[in-house]
C-alpha cells in the first residue's frame, strides 16, 4: 500500500475539547508533541505515525507544510488555515447550537479542502439530542462526514481517525516515525524562517528558497542557530540579502522573535545565503535537506 501523510488542522470554538480530543488522537504518542506547544503559532501538537502513514495534528490555524508540498502549490500564495490543511476538523460539542454566524462556520462552508466535522462531549446528553445536533449541523456544513464523539471518555475517536486517513492523501513521511525532539525543533526553527522568507519577498522568490540548519548549539541563557537558505541562482541571493542586506536583515529579526517564543528562550539566528543550483532537482541535494 502506498504511503499516505498529510495535515490535518482541527479548528473549533475554546472549549468545545480540541486539545482533549488531540490526547486522543495522539494516544501513545504524546511524548513527541512538542514541549513548547501553547507558546507559539508553528505548534504541530500531535504526530500519529503507522506503518504506512502519517498524520500530522495542529489546532492552530497557519501551520506550513514542508517546501516541498508548498512547490506543488506554487500558484496558490495564500497559505491559512483553510487551504494548507490536507482536512480540516470542525470540532464542536453539545452545547454549540450549529449557526451558520458562529466563527469559523462562513469559512468551513467555502472549504476547498475536505471537512470532517465532529460533535464531542456526546457522553452530556441523549441520543435523540446529538441526532439533532447532527441534522442542524448538516443543513449548515457540507462535512464529508459528521461524527458523534467523546474525546473524554475516548467514545468513536479511533473512529473519527479511522475517517480522517480517508482524506489523507499519498505522501512521504515528514516526520521521522519516532519523531525526535530535537529534528522537531529544527524543523520549527526552519520553517519559521520560510514563513518570513514568504511573508517578505514576492513571487517566485520564496518558492526557490530552502532553508537548513547548519548548527543548532544550545545553550544554557541562549541557543545559537545558524542557518543557510538555499537559493536557485545567483541573481536570487542578490533579492534574499537586499540593499545593504537590509532585507536579510528584516527577515532573521522577524526569525528570531517567533523562533524565541517557540523555543522559549533567547536566539542568536545567522542566516547566510547560498546558491544551490537546482535544489529541486538533486537527489543528493533534497537528501542531505532531509527529504
Ligand atoms: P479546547 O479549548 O477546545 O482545547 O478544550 P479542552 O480540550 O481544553 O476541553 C475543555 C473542557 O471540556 C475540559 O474541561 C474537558 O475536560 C472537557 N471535555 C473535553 N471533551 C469532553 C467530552 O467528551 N465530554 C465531556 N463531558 N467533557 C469534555
Ligand atoms: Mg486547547
Amino acid at each position: 500500500m502506498p504511503h499516505k501523510s498529510g495535515f490535518v488542522n482541527i479548528i473549533g470554538n475554546p472549549n468545545v475539547g480540541k486539545s482533549t480530543l488531540m490526547n486522543g488522537l495522539v494516544g501513545e504518542k504524546l511524548s513527541i508533541i512538542t514541549p513548547k506547544a501553547q507558546t507559539t503559532r508553528h505548534r504541530i501538537l500531535g504526530i500519529v505515525s503507522g506503518e504506512d502513514y502519517q498524520v500530522v495534528f495542529s489546532d492552530t490555524p497557519g501551520i506550513i507544510k514542508p517546501a516541498y508540498r508548498l512547490q506543488e502549490n506554487m500558484m496558490k500564495a495564500v497559505s491559512t488555515a483553510f487551504t494548507d490543511a490536507d482536512v480540516i476538523l470542525y470540532l464542536t460539542d453539545v452545547k454549540e447550537i450549529p449557526d451558520t454566524q458562529l466563527p469559523y462556520v462562513k469559512k468551513i462552508r467555502h472549504s476547498k479542502v475536505p471537512v470532517l466535522l465532529a460533535i464531542n462531549k456526546i457522553d452530556l446528553v441523549t441520543q435523540p439530542e446529538v441526532e439533532k445536533l447532527m441534522n442542524g449541523w448538516k443543513e449548515i456544513v457540507n462535512a464529508e462526514t459528521i461524527i458523534p464523539v467523546s474525546a473524554l471518555h475516548n467514545f468513536n475517536v479511533k473512529e473519527l481517525f479511522g475517517e480522517i486517513l480517508k482524506h489523507i492523501p499519498e505522501g512521504p513521511e515528514y516526520f521521522p516515525k519516532d519523531a525526535l525532539t530535537d529534528r522537531n525543533q529544527r524543523f520549527f526553527v526552519s520553517e519559521i524562517i520560510r514563513e518570513k522568507i514568504l511573508k517578505n519577498y514576492q513571487q517566485e522568490i520564496p518558492y526557490s528558497c530552502q532553508v537548513e540548519i547548519d548548527s543548532f548549539k544550545e545553550g544554557s541563557v541562549l541557543d545559537r542557530i545558524r542557518a543557510i537558505i538555499y537559493v536557485l541562482r545567483e541573481s536570487q541571493k542578490g533579492i534574499i540579502i537586499g540593499h545593504k542586506g537590509d532585507a536579510l536583515k528584516k527577515t532573521g529579526t522577524q526569525a528570531r522573535i517567533d523562533i524565541e517564543k517557540f523555543l522559549g528562550k533567547r536566539v542568536f539566528l545567522e542566516l547566510q545565503v547560498k546558491v544551490a543550483e537546482d535544489w529541486r532537482n538533486n537527489d543528493k541535494q533534497l537528501k542531505s535537506f532531509g527529504y
